[in-house]
């Protein structure tokens, strides 16, 4: 991810990033820093860049020029401009949902003012986003900036070692973080909590997660309350488990927004991947009432868990009504066996196969793959969609988030025979098979690779199959997944 910083000292920024995390992160090019110096672009022979407020007033102010000149040179003539935050105490406050927002991006320009800030006329030309760290004020914005790019970057892939770390910690699905401990076992008299010694995992989950309810209810009263509420959602969505896993995964995998609620009617939005999912509205049909507010609100997905979703395509941006599925979820809690299909230390099996992360130089064939086989082959399959498809694999490939099934021969070559990942929002999908490789069993080995995965990682490993998708329905059931009764419906 690059950040241009704007600023009248770019070495503060610059020394101030180049240490600990974000240092590392920017000598492993996971992040590039690009500071650039506005007096730079001071059209004037003693490179000033302020001067008097017009109607008086103490202080200087920065003029539009060099500014604009500085935030021009970071853009590129033939894409779209780059999305530009002006730190200053009078935007949005800073918060986490904002840097998981931040990080999706590839580029952001951080414009950073002194003095009394920016003249108006520039800031109404470049600026999309007014971002304040706080109700205080600082003499310039490069603090303001470094604390922002310290806490985007590190929600950027690979930044930390410990991938999962920057997913548990505080604000985590609305909690605060719980105690943590270290060496030595007793200090100053204080014992370490026994449980934490336990070496059991779910008695030390349990113990966490009542802390941080604690915790986060005595500090932090505004975030216990969202807590709560989705805490409420979920013993209603658990009435039908597996008609509603998809909303109950996104609540206890933390990335759930509570948008509506009416009694029985819900609507979350995954923050991730920007789905929004709804349980039914027959009931009362507020939701429904209130169409044309989402047709502003420009809903890029919405999966909905009834029938009447006509009106609900017509409503999204994409104008696409997709199909009926049902939700295939694996209830059990132990692992599938897997002899005979893969091994789980990446060695190959005697015929060959080794499952691993998909290489990038097959993002494109699985792509193209999976419009040609997967479920695009139940649809009409355009030129368009097609490009929509891949585009939409390299993106669940740079999370990570796609495993190829590979036959290696004995020299060490691999060729790619399939493969499954994980969408946006945490359901398990895109499961194809190159037709050379089929009648290999290949399918199910994915199938069970991705479930075990899931388990490791705490979640309840669940996938949505279209109901005409009779072969994968065959795969699922003999894997030992239960199907909703009802169907849902995704509208895009
Ligand atoms: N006169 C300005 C006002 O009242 O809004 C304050 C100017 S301040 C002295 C100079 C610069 O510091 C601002 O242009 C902004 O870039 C930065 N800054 C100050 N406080 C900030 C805050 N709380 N969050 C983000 N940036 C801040």
């Amino acid at each position: 991810m690059n950040f241009h910083i704007l600023t009248l000292f770019p070495d503060m920024v610059e020394q101030g990033l180049a240490n600990s995390i974000t240092g590392r992160a920017i000598k492993e090019n996971k992040i590039s820093i690009n500071a650039v110096n506005i007096r730079d672009f001071a059209n004037n022979k003693h490179r000033k860049v302020d001067d008097y407020t017009y109607g008086g007033g103490a202080g200087m102010l920065m003029q539009p020029q060099p500014v604009y000149d500085a935030w021009k040179s970071v853009q590129k003539d033939d894409a779209p401009h780059i999305r530009t935050i002006y730190v200053t105490p009078q935007g949005h406050t800073f918060n986490q949902k904002m840097a998981e927002e931040f990080a999706k991006e590839d580029e952001l320009v951080i414009l950073c003012g002194h003095y009394e800030g920016i003249d108006e006329r520039v800031l109404e030309e470049v600026v999309t986003d007014y971002v304040s760290i706080g109700d205080y004020v600082l003499t310039g914005g490069e603090l303001a900036a470094m604390v922002m790019v310290d806490t985007i970057a590190r929600l950027v892939p690979g930044v930390l070692n410990n991938e999962i770390s920057a997913e548990i910690e505080s604000f985590h699905g609305n909690l605060l973080e719980y105690p943590q401990y270290s060496r030595p076992e007793v200090w100053h008299d204080k014992p370490v909590p026994k449980v934490l010694l336990s070496g059991n995992p779910r008695e030390v989950n349990a113990w966490r997660l009542e802390q941080s309810v604690k915790r986060t209810k005595a500090r932090r009263p505004d975030l216990y309350e969202k807590y709560f509420e989705l805490q409420e959602c979920m013993q209603l969505l658990l009435e039908q488990k597996l008609l509603h896993i998809d909303m109950i995964e996104c609540i206890q995998r933390g990335g759930a927004e509570l948008i509506y609620r009416n009694g029985r009617e819900i609507l979350l939005r995954d923050k991730d991947s920007d789905v929004y999912m709804h349980t039914n509205p027959e009931e009362n049909g507020e939701f429904l009432a209130k169409l044309p507010l989402i047709k502003m609100a420009k809903i890029h997905c919405v999966v909905l868990h009834q029938e009447c979703f006509i009106p609900l395509a017509q409503a999204c941006t994409r104008g696409m009504a997709g199909g009926a599925c049902r939700q295939a979820v694996y209830t059990r809690k132990e692992k599938l066996p897997i002899s005979g299909l893969y091994r789980a230390d990446g060695k190959p099996m005697p015929n060959g196969l080794v499952i691993h992360e998909l290489r990038e130089e097959d993002v494109q064939t699985a792509g193209e793959a999976y419009a040609a086989y997967g479920y695009l082959s139940m649809q009409e399959t355009t030129e368009k969609k097609k490009e929509e498809t891949i585009a939409e694999m390299r993106e669940r490939f740079l999370d990570k988030a796609l495993f190829g099934a590979y036959i290696r021969t004995e020299d060490g070559t691999e060729s790619f025979a399939g493969f499954v990942g994980k969408h946006a929002e945490g359901s398990v999908g895109m499961l194809t098979v190159l037709p050379e490789f089929r009648g290999q069993k290949i399918a199910l080995a994915l199938e069970t690779y991705m479930i075990n995965k899931e388990l490791e990682q705490g979640f309840t490993p669940y996938g949505q199959v279209r109901e005409d998708n009779a072969a994968s329905i065959k795969l699922q059931q003999k894997v030992g997944l239960c199907f909703s009764k009802t169907p849902i419906f995704w509208v895009c």
